[in-house]
């Protein structure tokens, strides 16, 4: 199989133009191409038929098929079911607000980090994703909403909070961000694009030196370690105090927070005393809390908490001044919303 066009950087597609000796200005028509007009069709525009041929000949330009759509009533919401070269299956969702997009990405196929609450942690991990799956995942999804949403094609955030530890998957996520930064093409702000983990310490150890400017968003769920050790399995490998040590030297720019996601279970890690053990952890923080009641699924060992009780835990990280939110389960009725993500059927 040949290799795909869209698992090369810019800078790996400007050495490849060199040493073919093709005109160093095919990288930018290329990116402007494949990324920003975001064409599956090969490029014709201004291109010298060396280098068309060239990469016709040496390069595969295919991308996962979007096999399912299901689109929310209750709100715009849409969930993509892709089918890759080896019938394994990747679910993407694309989150309205406000007359843009978010869209949230799957990083691998499964997951290995096995989180007690989590629907893609029952399938396992099969495998990883490449870049251009990651990628092809944008680029689909985007043609989707041009075909059938015309004029709606802005997808302004990227958030790798789909199926998969994203960090666990390092080298193939670190890729696709690059590409989709480069000003060629996509050219995504280097804030809008934000990566959620469960605390993969070796990923957040290559983090400082390889992708720190992009936003960081740890799941941490339960400040007391033995709670969070019955949460996320790796927790025991890679203790908080550990992962927060590593999260504590990433730098932030003006304006930039680190988000942690608190998942709320009833009766579990529900309590005000958890909500003031949590604000004293990120009290001097440059934290930014978001909520998320938990989101059931079939077979699943926990429950949400009422409102009434995700309000209650609001009110004690508010008068800790930690900028707080309730995340909304958007697309709940296609089982788009966090944590119910599984495309083993
Ligand atoms: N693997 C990464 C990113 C994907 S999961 C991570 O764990 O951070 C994205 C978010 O959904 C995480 O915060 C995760 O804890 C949360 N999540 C998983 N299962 C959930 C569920 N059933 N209900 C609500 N959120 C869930
Ligand atoms: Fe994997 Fe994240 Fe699910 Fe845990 S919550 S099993 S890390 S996808």
């Amino acid at each position: 199989m040949k290799p795909s066009f869209y698992d090369l950087s810019y800078a790996d597609l400007e050495t490849i133009i060199k040493q073919n000796n093709l005109n160093q200005s095919v990288a930018a028509l290329l990116f402007k191409w494949h990324y920003k007009n975001k064409q599956i069709t090969p490029c014709t525009e201004n291109i010298s038929a060396q280098a068309y041929a060239f990469f016709q000949e040496n390069f595969d330009f295919s991308l996962p098929e979007i096999e399912v759509v299901q689109e929310s009533e209750q709100d715009q919401t849409v969930k993509f079911l892709f089918k890759l070269h080896d019938n394994h299956k990747v679910e993407t969702v694309l989150i309205p607000f406000n007359q843009k997009y978010s869209i949230c990405l799957s990083s691998q196929v499964g997951c290995a980090m096995g989180c007690s609450f989590c629907f893609t942690g029952e399938q396992g991990l099969k495998r990883h994703l490449t870049t251009h799956e990651v990628i092809g995942q944008f680029i689909q999804a985007w043609r989707w909403l041009a075909k059938n949403r015309p004029g709606e094609e802005r997808i302004l955030n990227i958030v790798f909070m789909g199926q998969g530890e994203p960090l666990h998957n390092f080298d193939a996520v670190k890729k696709a961000c690059e590409i989709f930064l480069c000003h060629y093409g996509t050219s995504v702000g280097i804030q809008k694009i934000t990566i959620s983990t469960a605390g993969y310490i070796p990923g957040l150890k290559r983090w400082l030196e390889e992708i720190p400017k992009v936003n960081l968003a740890l799941s941490l769920h339960s400040p007391f370690e033995a709670k969070r050790n019955q949460l996320i399995p790796i927790n025991k490998k890679y203790p908080l105090d550990e992962v927060l040590t590593y999260i504590n030297q990433i730098p932030l720019q003006k304006k930039q927070f680190i988000t942690y996601e608190y998942l709320l279970l009833k009766d579990f890690n529900d309590s005000i005393e958890d909500a003031k053990k949590l604000g004293e952890m990120l009290v001097d923080k440059r934290a930014y809390i978001n909520l998320i009641p938990f989101n059931p699924y079939p077979g699943a060992s926990y429950q949400k908490p009422s409102l009434a009780k995700v309000e209650e835990f609001k009110a004690v990280l508010d008068g800790f001044k930690i900028p707080t939110l309730i995340r909304g389960k958007k697309g709940d009725d296609v089982l788009a919303a966090c944590g119910q993500l599984n495309s083993d059927y």
